[in-house]
C-alpha cells in the first residue's frame, strides 16, 4: 500500500489513533475511507457514532449536522448518488422521466402525490414525471437565454419515446419539450395505429384503451371508487370521446358509446365540440388544468384507404418559474381515492371548478 509511505501513515498506530481522536465525526469516516490500511487501524467504530447514524442529530455544542456533512461529502465522489435533503440520505440519483420509475423509496421522498403517472405505460417502457424533473428544467433553461415568443431549444431531459402493443391497437407516447415564451411547455404525441395494416383503426377500440391526457380528459367510463364524503355517480366529462369521434372517418365508429355516459357538457365544452362537428380542426382546452390538444386522422396509405393513425397532440404548460410550476403542478396531478375529502381530490369526477388556468 503505497499510502503506509505518507508521513500520517507512517506514524505509529497509536498516534494515528490519536489524530483520528481529534477529528469531526465525517473526518473521521473520510480519513477510514482513504485506503485500505487506514480502515484496518482504524476499524469502523466511527461509522457508529449517533450524530452519523441518526437520521436528525444536530450536536449540542457546534450546531453542526454531522450526517449532512458527511453525505454531502460522499456524494462528491459519485456520480450515481444524490443527496436527499427531506430523507437526509443519498439516493440513486433521479433518472429522465422515459427512465423513472415509482418504487417504495421514490413514494416517501417525494410524497403520495409527487408523480405525474397517468399516462399510459408500458411494462418496461413508459413516462413517469416527478417535480423535481420540472425544477431541473427550470434552471437548466432559465427564463432569460429565451426571447419571448420564440421557441427555447428542445429539453432533453423530458424527451421520449415509447410503443406498446395492445391487442388491436399500436400505441405510441413520443414527448418533448422546451421553453416556449417563458413558460416550460411539454408536448406529448398520442400515436394509435391498427396493429396489423388490413385492420383498420375502430373507435371502439380507442376508446376502450382507455386514454388519458391529463387528471380530467379521458375516455375512461368507470365510475369514481366509493366514498363515504362525496355522492354517488359522478360522470367523467365528455370532451376527449367526442374529440377523438368526430376526427376518425365514419366507417370507424361503429359501436361507439351513448352520450349519456357522460356528463352535460360546460357551454364552453358545447361551442369546442359544434366547432368539431362541424369539421373544424378545433384547439381543444382542458377545463380544470392548463392541457391543450388537437385531435388529427391522418390516411397513412393515401385519401382512398382505410388505413389510417389517430396522432392526439397536448401540450401542458408547467409554468415558467418555481411559483407558477408548483402552482400548476397541483393541477396536473391526478389525486383520487375513496378516503379524499373533496377539495383534495383532482381527477375526471371532482377538481376546484374556480382556478385561473393560464393561457400559453
Ligand atoms: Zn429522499
Ligand atoms: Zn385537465
Amino acid at each position: 500500500d503505497v499510502n503506509r509511505n505518507t508521513p500520517l501513515f507512517s506514524l505509529p498506530v497509536e498516534l494515528i489513533h490519536e489524530v483520528a481522536g481529534h477529528l469531526s465525526p465525517e473526518a473521521a469516516i473520510c480519513l477510514t475511507l482513504t485506503c485500505r490500511y487506514s480502515l484496518d487501524i482504524l476499524r469502523t467504530s466511527s461509522w457508529a457514532e449517533p450524530s452519523i447514524k441518526k437520521c436528525r442529530y444536530i450536536s449540542e455544542g457546534t450546531g453542526i449536522e454531522h450526517r449532512q456533512v458527511l453525505l454531502l461529502l460522499l456524494e462528491r465522489d459519485t456520480a450515481e448518488l444524490a443527496y436527499c435533503p427531506r430523507c437526509n440520505t443519498l439516493h440513486p440519483s433521479l433518472k429522465a422521466p422515459r427512465e423513472h420509475r415509482q418504487t417504495k423509496l421514490t413514494k416517501s421522498c417525494l410524497g403520495q402525490d409527487a408523480v405525474i403517472d397517468y399516462l399510459s405505460q408500458g411494462s418496461s417502457d413508459g413516462y413517469s414525471l416527478v417535480f423535481p424533473h420540472i425544477e431541473k428544467a427550470l434552471k437548466s433553461y432559465p427564463e432569460d437565454d429565451v426571447v419571448p415568443e420564440i421557441l427555447g431549444p428542445p429539453i432533453e431531459l423530458l424527451a421520449g419515446r415509447f410503443t406498446i402493443q395492445h391487442d388491436r391497437i399500436s400505441y405510441t407516447l413520443a414527448s418533448s419539450a422546451r421553453r416556449v415564451g417563458r413558460n416550460i411547455i411539454i408536448n406529448h404525441e398520442h400515436i394509435l395505429r391498427a396493429t396489423t395494416s388490413k385492420s383498420r383503426l375502430r373507435a371502439s377500440d380507442v376508446l376502450s384503451l382507455p386514454l388519458r391526457l391529463c387528471p380530467h380528459q379521458t375516455t375512461a367510463t368507470s365510475p369514481p371508487p366509493p366514498s363515504r364524503y362525496t355522492p354517488p355517480l359522478r360522470l367523467n366529462g365528455p370532451l376527449l370521446t367526442h374529440a377523438i369521434v368526430a376526427a376518425l372517418p365514419v366507417t370507424s365508429k361503429a359501436g361507439v358509446l351513448e352520450s349519456n355516459t357522460f356528463r352535460v357538457p360546460t357551454p364552453l365544452e358545447r361551442e369546442q365540440m359544434t366547432a368539431a362537428d362541424a369539421g373544424g380542426d378545433v384547439l381543444w382546452r382542458c377545463r380544470n388544468c392548463p392541457t391543450k390538444f388537437r385531435v388529427q386522422y391522418r390516411n397513412t396509405d393515401g385519401p382512398s384507404s382505410d388505413n389510417g393513425e389517430l396522432i392526439i397532440t397536448t401540450w401542458h404548460c408547467f409554468g415558467h418559474d418555481m411559483y407558477t410550476a408548483q402552482k400548476y403542478w397541483k393541477m396536473l396531478v391526478r389525486r383520487e381515492g375513496g378516503l379524499l375529502g373533496r377539495s383534495t381530490r383532482n381527477s375526471e369526477f371532482w377538481s376546484s371548478p374556480v382556478r385561473s388556468i393560464p393561457d400559453f
